[in-house]
């Protein structure tokens, strides 16, 4: 059945371990639109190990920023897919105002534009749990948690039954880094959202059915479903 939409066009904001990557995974899916998530895309590149994904991993491992350039590439490159004509949901992208503009201008050449930004908020206390007992899915990107979300057999993905393991930036002094890096480069795309009247804001704090029972209400008040 073809979903009830002309164009879902949404971006997930939040900081690390809000769940946001497990929202979108969950939304995209229900709504039968393209997941874009960059910090994926870019482990990706570094697990086949091309010439991109050996340059960024660097960056990915100190929990910064890899540099725009050609991320912004490969972004709106993604965005000539047959798959995305309908919508999208971007997971991690923009990360900053400089890529916020980038895909403001991209979108209006394209005569589209974002219909929602969802903001995933969540207390550190929640954050620091959920980084510590993350586990993922290396070539899918799956995520899990040892508590709160926990594979059908231990330490194994429930599709292929391969090893699971934690994320290197999970790890130690990066997570701080990272939250850092989000309320420095990030936490300013709140406002810049608000202000254009494309911000909603979730609890992400509460258990993975509540958040994606919330977000899907706020993502259909917006669209009319
Ligand atoms: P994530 O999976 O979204 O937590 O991203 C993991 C890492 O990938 C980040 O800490 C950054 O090093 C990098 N990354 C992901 N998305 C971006 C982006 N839009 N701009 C720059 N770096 C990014």
């Amino acid at each position: 059945m073809s979903p009830a939409f002309r164009s879902l066009n949404l971006v997930f904001l939040g900081p690390p371990g809000s769940g946001k990557g497990t929202q979108a995974r969950i939304l995209s899916e229900r709504y039968c639109i393209p997941h874009i998530a960059t910090g994926d895309m870019l482990r990706g590149e570094a697990l086949r190990r091309t010439e991109f994904g050996t340059s960024v991993k660097a960056y990915m491992d100190r929990g910064e920023l890899v540099p725009s350039g050609v991320l912004n590439g490969k972004v709106l490159q993604r965005f000539d897919r047959d798959d995305s004509a309908r919508g999208f949901l971007l997971d991690g992208y923009p990360r900053n105002l400089e890529q916020a503009g980038l895909l403001d201008d991209l979108l209006a050449e394209l005569g589209r534009t974002i219909e929602l930004v969802v903001n995933f908020k969540a207390s550190d206390e929640v954050i620091l749990k959920r980084l510590a007992g993350r586990r993922v899915h290396p070539e899918s990107g799956r995520i899990y948690h040892v508590d709160f979300n926990p594979p059908k057999a231990e330490g194994l993905d429930d599709e292929t039954g391969d090893a699971l393991d934690r994320r290197d930036d999970d790890c130690g002094d990066v997570v701080q880094q990272r939250l850092k890096v989000y309320r420095e480069e990030t936490i300013p795309l709140v406002d810049y959202y608000r202000k254009r009247g494309l911000l909603v804001e979730v609890d992400g704090d509460d258990s993975v059915g509540t958040v994606t029972a919330t977000a899907m209400k706020a993502v259909g008040s917006q669209v009319g479903l």
